[in-house]
């Protein structure tokens, strides 16, 4: 009991919970504990890309479920050496390390960069990350997260994080300069998602990898919410004819069954050995198997152009409905990574949405965040299109 107010849950409050409980799923849609019905534009955060309960991914869990559920990387499992050649074939990367989350994936590159320095002699090794980044919420993620408000309270942070600025080619080099041979690895989203859907200039992040190379930097990116076919190509960096050391990613790629990975290629390939690394359940059977059936689905059915030409339309179709409105500052994404920037606070449109029947999100207070599922048809996303519209519309006439 907290001053006197009883509790009405035993789960730590870290999330401020709305109190909607959804009791079942299908594709677009979920079902609240009265049966009230919503549209699902937000997938858990980019998680469910195939829609809720996808039947492939259902039966490809019940069948591993039925077979084996785990017997730890004491052993080969098959489900994770076919995963992990499928996401090596994918990204044109060399290996992969399975964790069961988008920080632990993260924490692995970290990990990875910081034991390459030290192989390299490097004895004060930096790693560079980019202002508005999201890369998790253990210490070391955190530590690279370019947010000081989840840094509060935590210190003392771990050593050797530089943030720089995202965008800014001229400081990128003058770090470079002053830092040289001492920055191990630089990690960036090519689209950040926490901070509000912002894309990275494609010569910005030529001039990036350039520079690691000059450097022998690791060139490390981060697809944990912008990858796994949401915008436009299976990783998001694939647009951009860029070849990364390491690609990290998580959330959609088991379309819910919790899994991170950690892709490598080349020298970054070879430097995790046996006991520098590990997890207990990493890479266990159900996670690869749903991991595997929804890669397969995506493959077969063109769910990345789906997403790639329904994301285009929805954007289209929000700048048409808003162009009058001053106060939208702007709209912007790639394939269904949708972010509408108004010039306010909005956060009180999260609920207003949900009541409505709507999931979204409102990041940095003032951004319309969409994530909605890549098997969305034309007209769903019209009706996400039209219910928000109207909503933004209301609220800017307060
Ligand atoms: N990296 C990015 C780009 C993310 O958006 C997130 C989560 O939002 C993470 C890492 C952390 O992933 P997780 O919450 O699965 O640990």
């Amino acid at each position: 009991m907290l001053n006197n107010v009883p509790k009405t849950s035993n789960v730590m409050d870290t999330y401020s919970s709305f109190p909607v409980k959804f009791k079942y799923g299908k594709g677009v849609w979920l079902y609240d504990e009265n049966g009230k019905k919503y549209l699902d534009a937000l997938c858990g955060i980019s998680v469910t890309n195939l829609g809720h309960c996808h039947p492939s991914v259902t039966s490809a869990i019940q069948k591993q479920a039925n077979e084996l559920l785990h017997t730890s990387n004491l052993y080969k499992i098959s489900a994770q050496e076919n995963l992990a050649k499928k996401l090596c074939q994918i990204g044109k990367m060399d290996n992969v390390f399975f964790s069961n989350s988008g920080s632990e994936a993260n924490e692995t590159a970290i990990k990875l960069a910081r034991l390459k320095a030290s192989k390299d002699g490097i004895k004060e090794p930096i790693i560079l990350s980019m202002s508005g980044s999201w890369h998790g919420r253990t210490l070391a993620t955190l530590t690279a997260t370019g947010n000081a408000k989840i840094k509060e309270g935590f210190g003392p942070l771990p050593k050797g994080f530089v943030c720089v600025k995202f965008n800014d080619t001229a400081l990128l080099k003058s770090v470079f300069d002053e830092y040289g041979e001492n920055i191990c690895a630089v990690i960036i989203e090519v689209i950040q998602g926490e901070s509000g859907i912002n894309l990275a200039a494609p010569e910005y992040l030529q001039n990036l990898q350039k520079l690691c190379k000059e450097n022998d930097s690791l060139f490390m990116v981060d697809e944990v919410q912008c990858g796994n076919g949401r915008c436009g190509n299976y990783f998001a960096f694939q647009k951009f004819d860029l070849m990364p050391d390491v690609v990290t990613t998580a959330k959609g790629l088991a379309n819910g069954v919790p899994i991170g990975a950690c892709l490598a290629k080349g020298i970054a390939a070879d430097i995790l050995t046996p006991g520098t690394h590990g997890s207990t359940f990493g890479g266990n059977p159900i996670a690869c198997s749903a991991a595997l059936a929804s890669i397969d689905f995506i493959e077969r059915n063109g769910i990345i152009q789906n997403a790639s030409d329904t994301g285009e339309l929805m954007i289209k179709k929000f700048k048409a409905k808003l162009a009058a409105q001053t106060d939208v500052v702007d709209i912007r994404g790639r394939g269904l990574m949708i972010g509408i920037e108004l010039n306010r606070d909005c956060s009180e449109l999260f609920q207003i949405a949900l009541e409505d029947g709507l999931l979204i999100n409102v990041t940095n207070n003032n951004i319309i965040r969409l994530l909605p599922p890549l098997i969305i048809s034309n007209f769903e996303a019209d009706i996400v299109v039209n219910k928000l519209c109207k909503l933004v519309l209301n609220f800017l006439k307060k």
